[in-house]
């Protein structure tokens, strides 16, 4: 049986487990998704102990993804993004050694998957994100790899400059601007947790909400933010955070088993335990 699993403090309520077991069931895999609870100074040596006991692949999550950076070879993209929240520790060889765990962010892939899944083309898209923390810089540099023109907004402004400065033909601001921002923009994501802890915030006043946007709101407790109500009743074209957290899933899934991950059954999972 092929064991992957998720480090992170907490990670009690973490639906990763019932949403990669639901494709290993679909694709008929040996196989089952744990959670750890390493102490918060521990990343490190949690990946050396999960490589040693065989385990296949490990997501990383809070307080982590940045940690765990100096035990693992990370790919181009994590590297710039400067956190990895896949590790793919693969087979060990028959000597028994394992490779160099490799280090991937699949966050990027979860913002720009979850787009086209709902026909969305960020190429050539005047973008904004909200937020500079771990979402918003893997949001920003996978829509400007996507050829959007990232905008920054972040309630401290210098960490969106500093953001800005790292992502290719991005600006960077504090959030006194956001309204003429998002009034101009093709395509908004919420990278802050505004809306998570009181459902009826949001980091957007509705009336700078359009038709012609796309907005993708990475909070998924609640999975229909207020922001996302206020923007479907603009006319614009919502995605939810579920969807973001499904495909960054998907992505490692096929990481780590080569397979197509099967998706629907991935998603359903995870929505019936969000619903
Ligand atoms: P983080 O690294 O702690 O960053 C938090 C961001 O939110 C910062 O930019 C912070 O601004 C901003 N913020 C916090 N409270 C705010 C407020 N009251 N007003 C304005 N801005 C505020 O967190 P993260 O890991 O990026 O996560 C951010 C959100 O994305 C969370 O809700 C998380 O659950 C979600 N998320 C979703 C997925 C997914 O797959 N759907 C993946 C990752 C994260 P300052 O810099 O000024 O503090």
């Amino acid at each position: 049986m092929d064991v992957y699993g998720l480090i992170g403090n907490p990670v009690g309520h973490s639906l990763s487990p019932p949403m990669h077991e639901a494709g290993y069931d679909e694709l008929g895999l040996d196989a089952r998704y744990v959670t750890f609870e390493p102490a918060p100074d521990a990343a490190a040596r949690a990946v050396d102990a999960a490589a040693a006991l065989g385990v296949r692949g490990l997501n990383v999550t809070i307080p982590f993804k940045r940690d765990v950076l100096d035990a693992v070879d990370a790919d181009p993209l994590a590297a710039r993004i400067g956190a990895v929240n896949t590790i793919d520790l693969g087979p060990t060889t028959d000597a028994g050694d394992s490779v160099r765990p490799r280090g991937y962010n699949t966050d990027a892939a979860g913002v720009t998957r979850a787009l086209a899944h709902h026909d969305v083309d960020p190429s050539g898209a005047e973008a904004v994100v909200i937020g500079a923390g771990g979402a918003g810089r893997a949001a920003a540099f996978a829509l400007a790899d996507a050829d959007a023109s990232v905008h920054v907004a972040n309630r401290t402004a210098e960490r969106a400059h500093e953001l800005a400065g790292d992502v290719p033909r991005a600006t960077g601001s504090g959030l006194d601007d956001l309204e003429s921002r998002v009034a101009g923009a093709d395509l908004l994501v919420n990278a802050t947790s505004v809306g998570m802890e009181s459902p009826e915030k949001t980091p957007v006043p509705a009336a700078a909400l359009h038709g012609d946007l796309t907005v993708l709101d990475a909070v998924y407790t609640p999975i229909e933010t207020r922001l996302l109500r206020d923007a479907a009743d603009a006319g614009a074209t919502t995605v939810d955070g579920a969807w973001m957290l499904l495909f960054q899933g998907v992505e490692a899934f096929e990481i780590w088993t080569g397979a197509t991950a099967p998706v629907a059954a991935m998603n359903a999972a995870l929505r019936d335990r969000l619903e």
